[in-house]
Order: C-alpha cells, then structure tokens, then sequence
C-alpha cells in the first residue's frame, strides 16, 4: 500500500495505552495508515508518496484545547483588536504608542477595541500598585474615537472620554446594580474602568456588534493561531442564541452557521465540539434553556468527523481572584462571604435547586453538559447535580464535565468519577494566579487549587486548555505550569503535591480531550485507523528540563492529513 506521505526517522509520541515511542508514521486519505519503524514504514512509500525526514523531532497527538473561545479569541486579535497583551505590551506607554498608530488608520468616529492588558505586566502598575491604565492616558491620542480596551480576563473595560460621551456616562449615571464603575473620589467623574459584566455592559452594548464577515474573520484568525499552535482541535465553549449581545456578539449564535459554512468551504482546519450557550451570559435560566432549546436549531447534515454540536454550557459561579467563586468557606481579607452563584436564586438552598434543575433538564434532553464551576459548593452542587440526573435518566454515556474545577474535592471527585465525568482545568492560569490566591482564600486552599493529582488518583478524566482569550493557547505552557505549578510572579511551588508528570500533562492535552469529545476511538493518540492529526515539535519534550518546555516551538501541524501549519522551512525535505 502507497501512503500519501510518510514521517521518518522521528521520535513518534504516540499516547496509545502503553505511551510507546516509535520512529515513523504512514498517511493515507487523512488517516494513519502504520505506525512503526522507519524500515517498517519506508515500505509504505510509493511513487507520489511524499517523503518527510523527522531528523529525530518529536511528533505528538493533534492537541486538543478542550475549553475555549474560538470566535471570541480570534476577535480579540489583529485585525479586529489591537494586540495589548504581553509582551507585546509591557507599559501604558506602550499600550498608547500602538493606539496612536491605530487611530492614524481610523476615520474619526469609528470605533477601536483592544484586548489583553493585564495590570501586573504593565511597567507603570508594578511600580505603583494603585495606578491604574485610566481614560487621561488614552484620550490625548485619541480625542475623535470611542476606544473600548478589554482587559485579559474580560473582567474589566478600559474607556476613553469619547467612548463615556458617546454613551452618556457621567458623573450622574448611578452605579450598575453588580460590579463597579469606578469614580474619581473627588468629582465622582468615571475613571473609564468598569468592573465585570453589568458594569461593562453601560458602555459594550453600545459598541457595534461584529458584522458576519468580521465574525467569519474572527474564526479565520483564531484557526490560524490555533494550528500554529499544533492544535487540531477544540471545544468552542459558549456560542449560541444566548451570546447575542455580550461584547460586540463574540458569543453568537451566528457562529454555528459560519462553521459550517467554513467546512462546506474546505477552510475548517481544526475539528470543532460546540457547547451551545442557551441563555444570558452570565445570567443563566431554565426558562431561557427551555425556550432556546426548541427553537434554535442546529445544521444536522454536517460532517460529524469535523463538526459537533454535542452539549450545552452553564455557568454556576465567577472566579476566585474577584471573590465570585461560590465557596462553602468564606473568602479571607475582605468582606466577601463565601462568594455567591451566578444561578437566580434569592438563597444558597434555592440558586442550588436552581442549578441542579437545569441540569435535570438538560441531560434530559440528551446533551452533555460542560459547567463552568470554580468554587467548592458550586461544584459540589454540580456533581449533586449530575447524579440526581442521570438516577432519573439512566442510559446513555453523557460524559459531563467541570469546567475550571478550581476547589473540586476528593469525594466530588471519586463520585464524578463514578458518573463517568471530567474536569477540563486551565493549568496556565493556575501558574498565572497563584500569586494572589493566598491574599483571597488563604495559603492551604490556593495550594489544593487546581488539584490535578488529586483528580488523577481518583481515575477521573482529566483535561487541560488556554481558556482562549484568557490566556493564549499554547499547549506547552500549560505542560510547563501543571508539571512545576510555579508562580508566574515569584516561581515559588503552588501545592507540590498537586504536580503532574510531563506524560500525564501530555494525555490532558491529547486523549483525554479525545475521550471528552466521544471520539477516542478515531483521534487523541497516534494509532492506525485514527486521523492523521499531528504535531511536530522543536524539542523532546520527554528529556527537556521542564522550565524548556513552555519555549518549545511548533514546526508543522498537520489535520486530518493536510498539513495546515508549516514552520519548518523545508528541513523535512
Ligand atoms: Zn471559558
């Protein structure tokens, strides 16, 4: 048998059951064909066979970023947003030097969205941590056009005077009922900072939706990164008639036909898992599921193998650094309680109800079901949630997952493990957080947070992802960061005993997604019969030291046996 094209001489990872390493790979009509020796392999090329010599690089699994924004992602880069986070931007100086250019490009009025500032890369807030970016420093270069800046977590908005005047935000405008506008304590003037949702919905809701071509850019753009990034595929978490109108349409249900029109299109280089958003970002109800769950229909004639729209999204809580982690302990240094839910409910017993009816509901229908939940007593109720259901509904092979799982126990793991479920963790903003975590929920609980052993040695399955645009998607950060679990600020050891192998790490990021995704039986490892989804990597990621792994360049990404991301500059040839 001819192979359309083989790998030789590589150091093949391939994740099957036993973790073998092999050396050469065949593909043929975007499958592996044989995996094996290179002599064994060298059998399989033919007259049209083309020939790629690994020269001893590694090759992994097609990386599978199990929670994340896609169309979100690709909106908050270039074209669409100016690029603010690090190091691209590493002062409030830098951040106003690439507005200024921005606006020299921009007809007056138009306007500018930037995304990913983060306060603690930026030179001027480091050296005072009061200091703030604030609407003064943008408004000099930029008089004519309303600017809206996002910061990396999306939790907070910076705005410039022209974008308040635009929407009638002044010193009189009473505060939003959740969140904070924050005010100059003197004249009670906007500062131009806004604080989570319904405070930053004063200004977003009036900036411009995102046309269907910028959409389809957005997803373009974020296809580009991701396959850069050796990443085949994904789990777009929360597009849906609920994401209309959050910032600009990031989350809307638009996007369902522009996968599909990009399949149909041959521009889908990445397999993509939909988590449909039923309901209010943010402000989740049944009656919002139960309403959008009969009238928003999805395209059923899709190509399954690239295309799924298997589960629905619910949010149960925020997260810790904000002290909206639902806890069954109360926050430390502060005023915070024990955080609260995001679920409609006037107490803790009836937002629970709440949820696990959702839940109910839900897997009633048949969906699986990814449920952002962080703080303990939100996951506790989840899981709860979870049983009740499918004790009412047995049958079937759902799979639901935690998204985040921060706090998840031992116990509500062993029982989730049980339920044959997940937890689809964020180890990279584990390394990003853990500096600060101490300072909001104490020292023993910031370093059981993330507890990805703990989750192994329950046998439940464990996946890892960027969160995109929360933090940018690259894999080999987050190997680094759940093998160290060094903070990003100190590199001081967060919990120790929470630390993962760099072979465990790699499974969250390959056949665990794969086992998320139901489909474990045709990708997640390199065996014959499964797609040929691949990654080839700069570096052995096996023998590196693991402070190496996060720099790790990407050579050639290949999807269902096309080769959609090509840094190696011919060395294969
Ligand atoms: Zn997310």
């Amino acid at each position: 048998m001819a192979a359309d094209l083989v790998l030789l001489n590589g150091k093949v990872i391939t994740v099957d059951p036993d973790f073998s390493i092999q050396e050469a790979i065949a593909v043929k009509d975007g499958l592996i064909a044989a995996v094996g020796t290179t002599r064994e392999i060298q059998s399989n090329v033919g007259k049209e066979t083309r020939v790629l010599d690994l020269r001893g690089k590694a090759v992994l699994p097609g990386i599978n970023e199990t929670h994340m924004h896609a169309p979100f992602f690709g909106a908050s880069r270039p074209p669409l947003s100016l690029d603010l986070t690090y190091p691209t931007v590493q002062s409030i100086e830098d951040m106003v030097e690439a507005l200024r250019k921005r606006v020299a490009e921009t007809p007056p009025g138009e306007w500018i969205r930037g995304f990913g500032w983060d306060q603690s890369s930026l030179e001027e807030c480091r050296n005072d941590p009061s200091r703030l970016p604030r609407k003064q420093d943008l408004d000099s270069v930029s008089p004519d056009h309303p600017i809206v800046f996002t910061d990396f977590s999306c939790h907070t908005l910076l705005v410039n005077s022209k974008a308040l005047e635009l929407t009638g935000i002044t010193a009189d405008t009473p505060d939003p009922e959740s969140g904070e506008m924050e005010r100059d304590p003197e004249t009670r003037e906007p500062t131009g900072i806004l604080k989570e949702p319904k405070a930053q919905e004063l200004v977003s809701r009036h900036v411009p939706l995102l046309t269907r071509e910028e959409k389809k850019q957005a997803v373009l753009t974020a296809l580009e990164h991701l396959n850069a990034n050796g990443v085949t595929s994904f789990t777009d978490a929360a597009i849906g008639p609920g994401g209309e109108a959050f910032l600009y349409g990031v989350m809307s249900g638009e996007f369902v036909d522009i996968y599909r029109e990009l399949l149909e299109e041959g521009k889908l280089t990445a397999r993509v898992n939909v988590l449909l958003l039923y309901g209010d970002y943010g402000a989740l109800t049944l009656e919002d599921i139960q309403r959008n769950i009969e009238t928003f229909r999805v395209p059923e004639d899709v190509d399954s193998d690239w295309l799924r729209f298997p589960g629905v999204k619910i949010f149960a809580d925020g997260i810790p650094l904000t002290y909206t982690s639902w806890m069954n302990e109360d926050y430390i240094g502060g005023d915070f309680g024990h955080g609260h839910s995001v679920i409609p409910g006037k107490t803790d017993q009836e937002q629970r109800d709440n949820l696990i009816a959702m839940i109910r509901f839900i897997h009633s229908k048949g969906y699986q079901i990814g449920l952002h939940a962080t703080g303990d007593r939100a996951i506790d109720a989840a899981v709860d949630g979870f049983a009740e259901a499918m004790e009412e509904n047995p049958g079937g092979d759902p799979r639901h997952y935690i998204i985040h799982g921060d706090f998840i126990s031992r116990e509500k793991a062993e029982t989730l493990k049980r339920l044959n479920g997940g937890v689809a963790m964020q180890p990279f903003i584990g390394v990003m957080i853990a500096d600060f975590d101490p300072l909001v929920v104490g020292e023993e609980r910031a370093a059981y947070e993330w507890p990805a052993r703990t989750v192994l040695n329950a046998g439940l399955n464990l996946t890892s992802n960027s969160d995109a645009p929360v933090t940018y998607p690259n894999w080999r950060l987050g190997i680094q960061a759940a093998v160290l679990r060094e903070g990003l600020i100190s590199g001081k050891v967060s919990g120790p005993e929470q630390c993962i192998t760099v072979e465990e790490a790699i499974r969250t990021y390959t056949i665990n997604g794969a086992w998320q995704d139901h489909m474990e039986a045709v990708k997640g490892s390199i065996e014959p019969g499964k797609f040929a989804d691949l990654c080839i990597i700069g570096e052995d990621i096996l023998t590196v030291d693991p402070h190496e792994i996060g720099a790790i360049p990407v050579l050639m990404t290949l999807s269902g046996g096309n080769i959609v991301h090509d840094a190696s500059e011919g060395a294969f040839d």
